[in-house]
């Protein structure tokens, strides 16, 4: 052991080494240097763990590839052929053209965001917005901020804290990442009371625990679960008469912010802002990033007097949305406006493509692999917790096996070398089967992605 140690080399061992000489024309000593001891580290753990001494050729391999990671971003484009349109973890909503040219702009240089050009006078960040969230969904007034965790977290933290909120078992959901609404709740010095049962609530549940004490009832989409079987849960029209009754304002967490009628497009009706505005709540809170086709952002509508109170809270400071989403997010709502979404906003044209159209696309990419591809029938989702369970029918080109002889390890070499292509290609394994789904694939990817399967394909070099 103790000999493996003295194996390793110096730092100025190391420094005098003909590619670390390099690295320092590109980089400052002292990252290098930084670099090299973070190695050494990293070895005498190792070492101490039972492994060898790397050869000096090993850890000079090991410093460059540190630095050449630093420098280059790890965050990067990938193309999503999961057929999940809505995809947290691959960055949800793709923006729209319009969107991308706004928020470059605004990026460049300097913009009015709180100054008001006719008065030369400050202004708000608020008002570049407001009137076409208001137009949109008939609310009397709008906020924007950061995400919608951070919009329930504002609205409970400044009207609710030290309170009560009323809200269904049935809808104390988690939305992934272990992330689970109740806490957010929570954070905010609300308490929460939850009524009924995992299946079932009644008005009558509400009512009882309705007390001097509440601040506010709430409704939460349930995102991405669905109970079926047995099961009752109050409309949001019963629930807003319940609050009148009361005196208590109805928020509506709606999660995922469909201004669009989802039953022209062949899913199940997915709740749309303007109706919740129109039953009477008093806010609406909503992602700018899930079925609205925007870029990350929360949006709070309702009525003025409350909204209002939000405006003022110190917390609105700290939950706050820049000046570039801003830019994308009102490019976003006026293709709303201008009646021409779901050509716009890629969210929507991936929702609305035809059969057809992805049957062609699919059999594009099957180019890639000569006689047996294999184009099959499946289902493409929605994601990002809207339309639990909702599903469009889709071609998928099925890869790693034949008929019966399904190849697990092939389907996931493929998929990992497809991972590894430049950009990334992500697709889905089912079944021992790795799917490409070109619903989820902007269209202008298509031909790279058929170049990326010729390659990987070319690479394997024997049948898939
Ligand atoms: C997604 C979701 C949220 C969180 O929204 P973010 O914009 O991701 O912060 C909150 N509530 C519901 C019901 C959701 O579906």
């Amino acid at each position: 052991m103790e000999s493996e140690f003295q194996r390793l080399p110096s730092v100025d061992r190391l420094l005098s080494e003909e590619r670390i000489k390099q690295l320092q024309e590109s980089y400052p000593r002292v990252l290098v240097v930084d670099l090299i001891r973070q190695c050494l580290e990293r070895e005498r753990l190792s070492i101490a763990s039972g492994k060898p001494c790397p050869s000096l050729d090993e850890i000079v391999e090991s410093v460059c590839a540190q630095a050449w990671a630093l420098s280059h971003p790890s965050l990067r484009p990938v193309i999503n052929a999961t057929g999940v349109i809505l995809h947290t973890n691959l960055g949800r909503a793709p923006l729209s053209q319009e969107a991308i040219v706004a928020m470059d702009a605004t990026a460049k240089g300097y913009c009015n965001l709180e100054f008001d050009l006719d008065s030369g006078t400050r202004g708000s960040r608020h008002s570049h917005i407001e009137h076409i969230l208001c137009q949109l969904t008939g609310a009397e007034a709008a906020l924007v901020v950061n995400n919608n965790a951070s919009a329930v977290l504002l609205a409970l933290t400044a009207l609710a804290r030290k309170k009560e909120v009323i809200v269904s078992r049935g809808q104390a959901v988690e939305i992934g990442g272990g992330f689970r609404i109740p806490e957010v709740m929570r954070q905010s010095g609300a308490k929460l009371v939850e009524v009924g049962t995992t299946n079932c609530t009644y008005l009558a549940d509400y009512e009882q625990a309705i007390n001097p004490r509440t601040a506010a009832l709430i409704r939460v989409h349930s995102s991405n679960f669905k109970l079926l079987g047995f099961t009752y849960s109050v409309t949001l029209e019963e629930l807003v008469a319940l609050g009148h009754r009361y005196h208590l304002p109805v928020f509506d967490d709606l999660g995922s912010g469909c201004l669009l009628d989802t039953t022209k497009f062949g899913l199940d009706p997915e709740p749309m802002v303007q109706q919740s505005i129109a039953l009477g709540v008093e806010l609406a809170l909503f992602s700018g990033d899930k079925l609205l086709g925007g870029p990350q952002a929360g949006i709070i509508v309702g009525k003025k007097h409350i909204i209002d109170k939000l405006k003022r809270h110190p917390l609105v400071r700290a939950v706050r949305i820049d000046k570039i989403r801003l830019a994308g997010l009102s490019a976003t709502l006026i293709h709303y406006l201008e009646n021409e979404a779901v050509i716009k906003v890629p969210v929507w044209r991936m929702l609305s493509t035809p059969l057809e159209e992805i049957e062609k696309r699919a059999r594009l990419y099957a180019q890639a692999l000569a006689s047996s591809a294999r184009i099959i029938e499946g289902e493409s989702m929605i994601g990002g917790g809207s339309l639990p369970g909702g599903t469009l029918p889709t071609r998928l080109l099925a890869l790693g096996g034949q008929g019966k002889r399904k190849n697990k390890d092939l389907a996931q070499a493929i998929a990992q070398r497809l991972r590894c292509q430049e950009p990334p290609i992500v697709g889905r394994i089912s079944d021992n089967l790795l799917l490409l789904d070109p619903r989820s694939v902007l269209p202008e990817e298509d031909e790279t992605v058929l170049e990326s399967l010729c390659s990987v394909i070319a690479d394997l070099g024997h049948p898939y």
